[in-house]
């Protein structure tokens, strides 16, 4: 948090620093990013991602797409238009916010080479599936996704305060799920931890995580005090499947 000295911000433990949500998913050859949050390039770089196949967004507010034009080096290095989805709102919001992105007169460089693409339904990216998941965020509905591959099933739902039954029924036999649990306190727009924890319960993936923490729980602590189905994640942890 910036501005603040608490023990979790001045932490040694880097497993209490924490970078905006996103999610790089690599199989069956194909390469995804979920959201490119403000520190995206800090984050390829630390982390090591070399490619880019798709990009899906889950919704447009700032912490979750500000980082967006340095999709740019990836449209370089692969020489080709990098397709990226969102739902018909969150691509408007796009267009406009990245009004330069679409301009003719840049067409040669400087500016990520992508196609906005309106999804309403399942997507394949090679042999991947990726499942737009209608989620509340507030008084908003935003997307998680659900990604199939290689008979692997994984969700990621960073920003939610509930999920309706017609998203619960695409979330059975799950490998993997990660959703938001901001803090230990209720918040108008997320769930808080004991939310996150109940709905992961309901859900019953085989590995649980939570994401989208604030200061407000140190690391060690909170995990201490889940259960071994549910994992306190840090910024870089890889999950083999
Ligand atoms: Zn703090
Ligand atoms: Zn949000
Ligand atoms: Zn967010």
């Amino acid at each position: 948090m910036i501005g603040c000295s608490c023990n979790i911000c001045t932490s040694d433990d880097s497993k209490n620093t924490r970078r905006r949500c996103s999610l790089y998913v690599v199989a069956d050859g194909q390469h995804l990013i979920f959201d490119t949050p403000p520190d995206f390039r800090d984050q390829v770089l630390t982390f090591g991602v070399e490619r880019i196949d798709a990009v899906f967004l889950t919704h447009p507010h700032a912490d979750h797409i500000f980082g967006f034009d340095d999709v740019r080096r990836f449209s370089d290095l692969q020489q080709s238009h990098i397709p990226v989805y969102g739902s018909p709102r969150t691509i408007k919001q796009m267009r406009k916010k990245f009004d330069y992105v679409d301009r003719k007169s840049h067409s040669f460089g400087g500016v990520p080479r992508v196609s906005f693409i309106d999804q309403t339904k399942s997507v394949s990216v090679g042999d991947v599936r990726v499942t737009p998941l209608p989620v509340s965020h507030g008084a908003d509905t935003v997307y998680g996704f659900r990604v199939d591959a290689d008979g692997a099933r994984l969700g990621y739902i960073p920003d939610c305060n509930g999920i309706p039954e017609s998203t619960l029924k695409l979330l059975k036999n799950m490998d993997v799920m990660i959703l938001d649990g901001l803090r230990p306190k209720r918040h108008l727009t997320h769930f808080s931890i004991d939310e996150s924890v109940e709905m992961l319960g309901r859900i019953g993936a085989r590995q649980s995580f939570i994401t989208h923490l604030t200061h407000d729980s140190e690391h060690h602590a909170l995990q201490a005090r889940l259960d071994d189905t549910i994992t306190v994640p840090w910024d870089g942890l890889k999950v083999h499947l």
